[in-house]
């Protein structure tokens, strides 16, 4: 399909009517391990699966094109794809990440640095001091990832690409937060986008996945000999369903969007409620760069709640809300960073970070938003010991039980 078409037009045409054996109008799930051969000097298109497969590609040139690159490669994990970009550096050379990016992330890094795979500085990227003195020691490789975990921090990648630029460094955007709906990094000028595709993307919480996509095709080509090389190429199933939930990641994301927006209003007027980490809210000290790189703001909030409220209550007493990690999915998800998901930094990494023991992540999926409004409230009053019926006077054990 041509370039020229909007991206939702892209998304809908991708590997539709494609098939050369039937024509199938959905793309049919290739799942053959090996391919044969007419002869043995003429090496077919397509020869073994971990090297490329019909199925994958489809959502490889998807995703490529959706991002405004020349070549994506889809891998088993948003890790797997992190890990597939830090083959483009060497012993020696300097990986530049920002301090509050996904755990994960910050595990692999160190545990790779360690290993003298590449030396390895952190910075917050939203401080010009912090950027001054972290690109003085001339990094080769630059990771961005904005918005940011758990936070929602937003770094100005124009700003970031032009340091990079001026020491000849590589920039690697994690857009997973955002998805190309949203944001496009590639546009903004960084060189590849890497992504957990386990979120937004697939959007459906039935697969693990990610993607790595190159603006120019010899570093596209770089990184899937790597993805060949070290096994990491996605399997064909997973392609197909991730294929199957981008179909509808517009409008998911629209509407994920604007009830996250109708939530995160009630609850900024909420007493109970300190502070709301929202990248739409002209409050939140990105809102400017927001608005100027990204296309909306994203269906993830965190939300700081004022001292008397309890949070652990607060999350035991929610109906609709799973309390689980991840995010991006049809289903509204709610977490504690602090005992969940940034669990493994020690109290004081916390505390630099930001990541209170009152802070609360809210992914919003597509349920309606005033049932979600209703749900946190009902919650809270609970929490808060606002309502009568307090089970705060309930044992530990048996507040539990209530949720
Ligand atoms: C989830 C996530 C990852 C890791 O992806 P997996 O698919 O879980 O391996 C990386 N970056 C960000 C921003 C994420 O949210």
């Amino acid at each position: 399909m041509s370039e020229s078409f909007r991206p939702e037009t892209i998304i809908a045409g991708a590997g539709v009517a494609d098939d050369p054996a039937f024509n199938s109008v959905a793309p049919p799930l290739h799942l053959s391990a090996t391919y044969g051969w007419n002869d043995p000097l003429e090496k077919p298109q397509y020869d073994y699966a971990r090297s490329g497969n019909p199925t994958r590609t489809q959502l490889e040139n998807a995703l490529a094109q959706l991002e405004g690159g020349a070549r994506g490669v889809v891998v088993s994990s948003g890790m797997a794809a992190l890990d597939l970009a830090l083959n483009l550096v060497n012993p020696g050379e300097l990986v530049l990440a920002p301090h509050d990016c996904y755990g994960g992330t910050h595990r692999l890094l160190t545990a790779r640095a360690k290993r003298g795979h590449f030396e390895l500085a952190f910075a917050n990227q939203t401080s010009a001091v912090e950027l001054k003195n972290a690109f003085a020691m001339k990094p080769k490789l630059v990771l961005i990832e904005t918005p940011s975990n758990p936070l929602l921090r937003i770094t100005d990648i124009r700003g970031i690409v032009a340091l990079a630029r001026e020491c000849g460094a590589i920039t690697v955007a994690d857009n997973t937060f955002l998805s190309p709906a949203l944001q496009q990094p590639l546009a903004l000028g960084c060189d590849v986008v890497v992504h957990s595709t386990t979120k937004f993307i697939n959007g459906h919480s039935d697969v693990v996945g990610g993607a790595v996509i190159a603006r120019e095709q010899a570093l596209g080509d770089e990184l899937a000999w790597w993805a060949n090389c070290t096994g990491v190429t996605g399997a064909p199933f997973d392609s197909f369903l991730t294929l199957r939930g981008l179909r509808t990641l517009f409008p998911r994301l629209e509407r994920q969007q604007k009830t996250a927006n109708d939530v995160v209003s009630a609850l900024a007027a909420d007493e109970r409620v300190s502070r709301v980490y929202y990248p739409g809210l002209e409050s939140h000290p990105g809102h400017e760069v927001a608005k100027a790189q990204q296309a909306g703001f994203g269906a993830m909030f965190s939300v700081e709640f004022a001292e008397g409220v309890d949070v652990i209550k607060l999350l035991r007493h929610l109906n609709i809300f799973t309390i689980a990690e991840s995010l991006g999915g049809f289903e509204s998800l709610v977490c504690t960073p602090a005992t969940m998901t940034h669990a493994s930094m020690t109290p004081e990494a916390q505390k630099i970070a930001g990541i209170s023991e009152r802070l609360v992540r809210f992914s919003i999926g597509l349920e309606h938003g005033d049932d979600l409004v209703r749900d946190i409230l009902a919650a809270l009053d609970k929490a808060a010991g606002t309502e009568e019926d307090n089970v705060a006077y309930l044992p530990e054990g048996a507040a539990s039980k209530c949720a």
